[in-house]
């Protein structure tokens, strides 16, 4: 069978011309461009990555940004309060806690506190909760830009079996819960599996779209795949490679080689998921802008 690469950096690509075109309008009408404002706390060299290719992002459509950088030593009532002058910041239209946060910061307190129409990441209980429901305000970047490639790549989603590998609040559970609800986007019938799932290949086998995030590099290979199935890797593990100049190589959760020919189709890593998923803070942060406007 020939495998289809889903082009993630194209499609994501393709969706910051549309918001581009959809920002010039906003301005046009009088509004001050859509403005995210992100937070770093500590020095995490990927988290710095992450909020510069979102700013970055955030620039090539018109948008304006800036990062607030705090010392990793600060409490979780100080982040708290600038949390809360950012909320009444009507130049502020998106905010952004990037994760992880330092061991001694109550993270679920400081996603919480984020007004529910500035949560460009979706994570605040209020957002998690309403997704549950079926009744999705802002959804987290990276299950929104898993849906939104599978719907640009041609894959009907709607009674589709569908099996996510991993439940962490980021990605795995939100993303459940978001291809299960009912609508011409949702309707799959979803299986969510995770560590201590019982002989995991006989339920990745069941998919006819599998998403794996587990955070283990290559874990999943053509054993454990079903013919014809859609592959989504969500991970992102560095892995040594001599023959790299860094000393390493970024590759996925799923062995991408073992699965083409067995797969329909397939996201690469990098280049899949990891551009929608800034491609979608983007589009949460221009939704924000018109909510606020
Ligand atoms: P996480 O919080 O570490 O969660 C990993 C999940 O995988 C957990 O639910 C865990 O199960 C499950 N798991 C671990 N070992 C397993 C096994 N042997 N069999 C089945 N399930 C297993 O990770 P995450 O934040 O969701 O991230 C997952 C990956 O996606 C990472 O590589 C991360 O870098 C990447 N990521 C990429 C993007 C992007 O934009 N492309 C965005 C976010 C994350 P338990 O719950 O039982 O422990």
């Amino acid at each position: 069978m020939e495998t289809k690469l889903i082009d993630g950096k194209l499609i994501a690509r393709n969706i910051r011309n549309e918001i581009a075109k959809e920002v010039e309008q906003f301005v046009q009408l009088g509004n001050a461009p859509p403005h995210l404002t992100a937070i770093i706390v500590g020095n995490d060299p990927a988290s710095e990555v992450y909020v510069r290719n979102k700013g970055r992002a955030c620039e090539s459509v018109g948008m304006t940004h800036n990062t607030i950088k705090l010392e990793s030593s600060i409490s979780t009532q100080d982040l708290l309060d600038i949390i809360k002058k950012l909320n009444i910041d009507e130049s502020i239209s998106g905010i952004l806690v990037q994760l992880p946060l330092p061991k001694q910061i109550d993270s679920s307190v400081i996603l919480a506190a984020i007004d529910i129409n500035k949560d460009v990441d979706g994570l605040s209980n209020n957002n998690l909760g309403a997704l549950l429901k079926g009744e999705p305000n802002f959804i987290p970047a990276t299950p929104l830009g898993v849906r939104e490639l599978l719907q640009r790549s041609g894959v009907v989603i709607p009674g589709k079996n569908v099996v996510v590998v991993g439940r962490s609040t980021l990605v795995g559970k939100p993303l459940s819960a978001l291809l299960s609800i009912k609508s011409d986007k949702g309707d799959a019938t979803v299986t969510l599996a995770h560590s201590a799932t019982t002989d995991l290949s006989s339920v990745t086998k069941t998919a006819d779209i599998l998403i794996v995030a587990t955070g283990l590099a290559e874990f999943i290979d053509d054993t454990m795949i079903k013919e014809g199935a859609v592959i989504i890797d969500v991970g992102i593990n560095r892995v040594d490679d001599k023959n790299n100049k860094n000393g390493y190589k970024l590759v996925g959760d799923v062995n991408f080689e073992s699965v083409l020919s067995k797969a329909s189709m397939v996201t690469p890593v990098p280049g899949g998921v990891g551009p929608m998923t800034i491609a979608m803070v983007v589009s949460n942060t221009l939704r924000a802008a018109k909510l606020n406007s």
